[in-house]
């Protein structure tokens, strides 16, 4: 019989489900020019997320419809010109092709980035070896998950799957969206607390934006610069880099 994590890496890419592309970016892979896969689907539904359609596990319109054959034929016309592919969502680790599609793009010559929220612990270990960098999203102190997520047990996943990052010794990015209705200063720091306790080195704080974001009142009652650079200041000494991003 074969074993999970064989099955999982025999997985072909074909099968990834692709809600979107960017053929340019400057801000999704640290320092580098990347272009940034959206997988579709994911299972959790926080009030803030700015992607909706990628939630669903299957994509919305057919005008989004991108094949894993258009993604690579791209990356061959761009060969030279890009540095990096960052598989975003969605959430990526949800797709059982996932590390066929990385296992490809590093065959091109591409550095691979993934960015994750830490759903699905058991897959990212697999995962985990095959990257060149990856940010995975903390959203709350992790016994306080589920107010955001709207998911049970999603704290405990975002804690095992922070950790396993950290051993595997990855670049990483650690980052927490802070909408002012959402997350307190002491929550705030609990975060930072506990990223550092377990030896986390990259930290940003990134501003809720409402663009994107299908719940009004969120949108409405977020105003920018909340996170004022006090809060910043403390955060940062906590690690060796730290970034604040203004909405
Ligand atoms: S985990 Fe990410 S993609 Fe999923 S609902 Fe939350 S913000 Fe959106």
């Amino acid at each position: 019989m074969k074993s999970t994590k064989l099955r999982l890496v025999t997985e072909p890419a074909d099968g990834l489900l692709i809600g979107g592309l960017t053929a340019l970016s400057t801000a999704d892979y640290p320092g580098w020019l990347a272009a940034v896969v959206f997988c579709q689907g994911c299972q959790w539904r926080c009030d803030y997320c700015h992607n909706p359609h990628l939630l669903p596990r299957q994509v919305q319109s057919s005008e989004r419809s991108i094949s894993w054959h258009d993604v690579t034929a791209f990356l061959e016309r761009r060969r030279g010109l890009l540095d990096a592919v960052v598989f975003s969502g969605g959430e990526p680790t949800l797709h059982a092709g996932l590390p066929a599609a990385i296992c490809k793009v590093k065959d091109m010559g591409y550095a691979v980035g993934l960015h994750t929220a830490g759903i699905h612990p058991r897959k990212l270990r697999i995962v985990l070896p095959l990257v060149d960098w990856v940010a995975m999203d903390i959203k709350a102190p992790f016994g306080d998950y589920a107010r955001i997520t709207g998911v049970a047990g999603s704290g405990e996943r975002a804690l095992e799957s922070m950790l396993q990052i950290i051993a595997s010794g990855v670049a990483h990015e650690f980052r927490t969206t802070v909408h002012p209705d959402l997350l307190t200063r002491d929550a705030i720091f609990d975060i930072a607390t506990s990223l550092q306790f377990h030896g986390a080195r990259s930290y940003a704080l990134q501003e809720f934006r409402a663009q994107g974001c299908s719940q009004g009142s969120l949108a409405l009652e977020a105003q920018s610069q909340h996170i004022d650079a006090a809060l910043a200041h403390a955060v940062a000494s906590r690690f060796e880099t730290f970034e604040l991003r203004r909405s």
